[in-house]
């Protein structure tokens, strides 16, 4: 029951290539293409000397699989370099012929297209991921350059898939995972739908022969039936559509094994719960025809809801067209029709080929081949694609098809994008940083290479590594091609330099804060520095050296923000300060205006009881002050000190005379005396800050605080009360200890 042979399509093959030849010479002469039919002789007897002997694993002649891939490339509606290319595919992988050779006979067009395909030939696959996988796609298409070099290959592989029989199951099955992981895609990204269905059906065959079989064998079984009932549905298509005046032609078909494979495994269904499996195709003569025709079958049938789509107002990115529709038939059997012009058609069977067809078919011109418009179409197809997992398949593309990428593979067969020049750096890098900054040495296809060495696509690059490697070096910077390599390269030095990059990143920071009249210490308070950090995204002072060491961050832009921040801080707290020295005093003068002016004051006037005494304001006098008193006129008796200039001044004046008067301080004196100070200082930040702190915890009894800035020299004139001079000698003392404070001095006068 199971007899392969009988059951693939393509394997009762004539295995005389003589005969295949004639039988495809014959072919080309019907076409309606002109092609130059000696240079295809030529090329078959080039490629029949140079097989000489060599045989395939069923017996027959090698030349036989040249024939029959030339006979693909003529199906696929290929020119006529791509026929002799086909016919000469394996001659430089497998005999002693050059590119040279090819180009001196047939051209400079066929040798590279021999060539393309020797290489890719040469590329070998390990089953991989999916995203190796679409790398590999990419990879095949980049090395390809010109788009025929993978039409050929596909049609190589096609002719060894059909032929596959005969090798072993080992080779079957790793050449059908191939098949349907690179090149049954890279069909359907094509557009060729016939050649990407036989692909994927053949690849079935073997990778799950039972699954395959099963499916074959029961849609031989119902056959009868499936033929009967899609020529009866034909019938009433065609009847219907004649009397309608629509010139149509109807296909029926039984959908490929593989989409019904699918199917029944994501439906988890068997074969009998799978009812759409014919399918019908009405080719008409233009596009109104099809819309016209989708409204008779719609008439005729049931539409399955939801199962309408218009891929002619808006094609498929590989450029498919139709109208597709599922209906009910009468029997409940559900079916899909497919509406289309005859130019979609051919774009459907043979996607990227077609073009070929009717570019041929304009005037029987040939494509050329270093065209500069050669592309261009290709360029449009490409670029429309817009599948989500075929998104960036093809981006970035140039004229030269990714001109700008590289592709190569690992020793262990990855495939590694590369920006076009990368460098082994590049290569190493996109390994693991590891490698990168441990890597030594590098050799491409076995070939050591200097570390500037621009990879090719297909290359084999390997990296030898070091543990006692010094890392990368800064040259490497300017050698790699990728950001991704720099940036890693970068990264190293920022992390292996970091001791380095603390040390220097905080003398730097030290220097430039030096500028500012600030020290180091005093902005690493937790108070200043932690905002700072947080705002600059560093997880510590040391981070922060280390940026600035590194050169990622300037120490005059750190040192401006800490700065700012301090004197940020330091306002805030002067001016708390500030606020409690003048609240105290408020209360203090309202204390002193409930008292009232009584008692004044712990003086004694020789001669006058009970005089009426104030103390002046020029030299404001305290308990334990060398004092005088002078008689004012009707204010009663104003206390002086002695050093006070306005004493010295007036003591001889005659005006004056009689009026200056002994004074003294009586035994216990329990009040407060007011007097006032002024400091010099050199001006810097929180100097007034520091001023009022000190005071705080002197616990003097500031009445006023006032700072003036004359041009970097600041004037602090304080005012406050003091039980005595002993203890306003004090406090002079401590503030005239302040950083920054150069005198404190009392008013006098
Ligand atoms: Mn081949």
């Amino acid at each position: 029951m199971e007899d392969k042979r009988q059951n693939t399509e393509y394997a009762s093959q004539p295995l005389d290539p003589e005969q295949m030849f004639a039988a495809l010479i014959e072919r080309l002469q019907n076409s309606a293409h002109s092609m130059d039919l000696e240079r295809i002789r030529a090329a078959y007897a080039l490629a029949r000397d140079l097989h000489e002997g060599q045989k395939r694993k069923d017996g027959s002649p090698y030349l036989t699989h040249c024939v029959a891939t030339a006979d693909i490339a003529v199906d696929f509606g290929l020119d006529e370099d791509s026929i002799v290319a086909a016919l000469l595919h394996d001659t430089i992988e497998d005999t002693s012929l050059t590119h040279e050779d090819i180009q001196k006979r047939f051209g400079v067009a066929v040798a590279d297209i021999v060539d393309g395909v020797t290489k890719l030939t040469r590329v070998q696959y390990t089953s991989k991921e999916d995203e190796q996988m679409e790398n590999l796609r990419k990879m095949l298409m980049a090395m390809a350059k010109d788009i025929r070099v993978i039409l050929i290959k596909i049609a190589d592989r096609l002719h060894n898939m059909r032929t596959m029989d005969y090798q072993s199951a080992e080779k079957q099955r790793s050449k059908s995972l191939e098949t349907m992981e690179i090149y049954a895609p890279l069909a359907h990204r094509l557009g060729m739908q016939r050649a990407k269905w036989e692909l994927e059906d053949l690849s079935l065959q073997y990778l799950d022969p039972t699954g395959y079989w099963e499916i074959t064998n029961s849609l031989k079984e119902k056959m009868p039936q499936l033929e009967e009932f899609m020529s009866a549905v034909t019938q009433k298509i065609q009847q219907r559509l004649e009397r309608e005046q629509l010139h149509a032609t109807i296909f029926s078909r039984i959908k490929h094994v593989y989409s019904i494979y699918r199917k029944m495994y994501a439906q988890k269904l068997n074969l009998d719960g799978i009812f759409d499996l014919c399918a019908f195709r009405i080719i008409v003569d233009s596009i109104p025809d099809c819309y016209n025709v989708l409204g008779v079958i719609h008439d005729m049938f049931k539409p399955v809801p939801g199962r309408f789509k218009d891929y002619i107002s808006t094609p498929k990115p590989n450029m498919y067209q139709s109208v597709h529709t599922t209906v009910i038939g009468s029997a409940g059997i559900p079916f899909e029709v497919q509406i289309r012009t005859w130019d979609m058609h051919h774009t459907a069977e043979y996607g990227i080929a077609a073009h070929w067809k009717y570019k041929m078919g304009d005037g029987g011109a040939l494509l050329r081949t270093g065209d500069e418009d050669k592309f261009a179409w290709v360029r449009r197809l490409l670029e429309s694609q817009q599948e989500s997992d075929a998104q960036d398949f093809f981006h970035n593309l140039k004229i030269d098809m990714f001109a700008d990428e590289v592709f190569v593979f690992s020793p262990k067969g990855d495939v590694i994008n590369l920006p076009a020049g990368a460098t082994p750096i590049d290569f190493a890098y996109a390994i693991h940083s590891d490698v990168g900054n441990r890597m030594v040495g590098a050799s491409v296809n076995g070939r050591i290479v200097t570390f500037d060495h621009a990879l090719q696509n297909g290359d084999i690059v390997e990296i030898r590594t070091s543990n006692a490697s010094s890392g990368p070096s800064r040259d490497w910077l300017n050698i790699a091609a990728s950001g991704s390599a720099r940036t890693k390269i970068k990264q190293w030095f920022k992390k292996e330099r970091r001791e380095e990059n603390i040390m220097r990143g905080r003398d730097m920071l030290m220097d430039e804060l030096r500028h500012h009249g600030v020290t180091l210490d005093e902005v690493l308070d937790d108070e200043i520095m932690s905002p700072i950090l947080k705002r600059l995204c560093y997880n510590s002072p040391d981070d922060l050296y280390a940026a600035i060491g590194y050169g990622g961050m300037t120490a005059a832009r750190a040192a401006n923000r800490l700065r700012d921040e301090l004197a940020r801080i330091a306002k805030n707290e002067e001016k708390n300060a500030i606020d409690k020295i003048a609240q105290a005093a408020e209360r203090r003068e309202q204390e002193a205006a409930k008292q009232g002016s009584r008692a004044v004051r712990g003086i004694l006037v020789a001669g006058l009881d009970n005089c009426l005494v104030k103390f002046s304001r020029c030299c404001t006098p305290v308990p334990g002050d060398d004092i005088i008193g002078f008689i004012t006129r009707g204010q009663g008796v104003s206390i002086h000190r002695r050093d006070c200039e306005n004493y010295r001044n007036r003591a001889h004046d005659p005006e004056t005379e009689g009026r200056w008067i002994t004074v003294s301080w009586a035994g216990e004196i329990s009040e407060r005396y007011l007097t006032s100070l002024t400091l010099y200082a050199k001006d810097r930040t929180a100097l007034v800050l520091d001023i009022a702190t000190a005071l705080n915890s002197l616990n003097a009894k500031v009445r006023s605080l006032n700072a003036r800035d004359d041009g970097g020299a600041a004037q602090i004139y304080i005012t406050l009360e003091v039980n005595n001079a002993a203890e306003l000698r004090f406090i002079m003392s401590k503030l005239a200890q302040i950083p920054g404070v150069s005198e404190v001095s009392r008013n006098n006068g």
